[in-house]
């Protein structure tokens, strides 16, 4: 009997769009932009979507100046991992609600981009252990699974089928990142760096955080050794994999 925690299979990468839906800046870059990294690098396209700003997320800076702050910030950090198009919807930091209303604006944003493959964060209660979540990204990510379907059903917020935008059944798996759920991974060894430079580029935001002696790398590094682990390979990146289809 092994106390170590069960192996990890690596994800599909036959696809070439990816959509990522997370609630705020810095979602993607704490452990989930390496990977992103590593699909770019495949010549994979990838798209970011911030439901919001993250205009809340620094203590001593008021949400209308935070606001820009972080957008800029989270461009740059996309930018390094290879993807080029980052789009902000604007909703207010820290108060998302699951329900109709966002499900609507997700629907819309995947109809538009009509991924293969739509990445969210981690929406459980947990991070695993006692660590709760945070409310945005459970509203966030349990409207993503939602939205996705909503999306390929032209019967629902069918308002929005107008000038070409047609619905998108061709999700065909939803990828929450960080789960503690996750039996799948991604090998990140090759762009490890590019995680840690891109979440660097948070920099205002770190350092409002105020942790003491808090160093991206080290952190990152912890995360993914452990990943790493379960993949045999250096370091990886977990993801919970919802298949979106039916029977397969
Ligand atoms: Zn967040």
């Amino acid at each position: 009997m092994s106390d170590a925690p069960p192996s990890l299979s690596p994800l599909d990468e036959t696809w070439e769009r990816a959509l990522c839906i997370v609630a705020h800046p810095d979602d993607m870059e704490f452990g989930a932009a390496a990977a992103v990294a590593r699909w770019t690098g495949q010549g994979k396209q990838v798209v970011y979507c911030m439901v919001t700003s993250g205009e809340a997320g620094i203590d001593g800076l008021h949400p209308d100046e935070c606001r820009s702050v972080r957008e800029a910030e989270q461009v740059e950090s996309a930018r390094i991992v290879g993807v080029d198009e980052v789009e902000f919807l604007g909703l207010q930091d820290g108060v998302i609600e699951y329900g109709v209303a966002l499900r609507r604006v997700l629907a819309e944003v995947v109809r538009r981009h009509r991924p293969e493959i739509v990445v969210t964060g981690n929406f459980h209660d947990t991070f695993g252990g006692r660590n709760l979540n945070q409310a945005d990204h459970i509203a966030v990510g349990r409207a993503v699974l939602d939205a996705v379907r909503d999306a390929g059903n032209r019967w629902i917020f069918a308002e929005q089928l107008t000038d070409g935008l047609e619905p998108w059944g061709g999700v065909r798996e939803v990828w929450a990142a960080g789960s503690p759920l996750a039996e799948h991974g991604v090998d990140t060894t090759d762009t490890f760096e590019a995680g840690v430079d891109s979440l660097r580029a948070h920099g205002a935001y770190i350092d409002g955080l105020g942790w003491e002696n808090f160093d991206p790398a080290e952190m990152l590094e912890g995360f993914g050794r452990a990943t790493g682990t379960r993949m045999g390979v250096t370091f990886a990146a977990p993801f919970e994999v919802f298949p979106m289809g039916w029977g397969d």
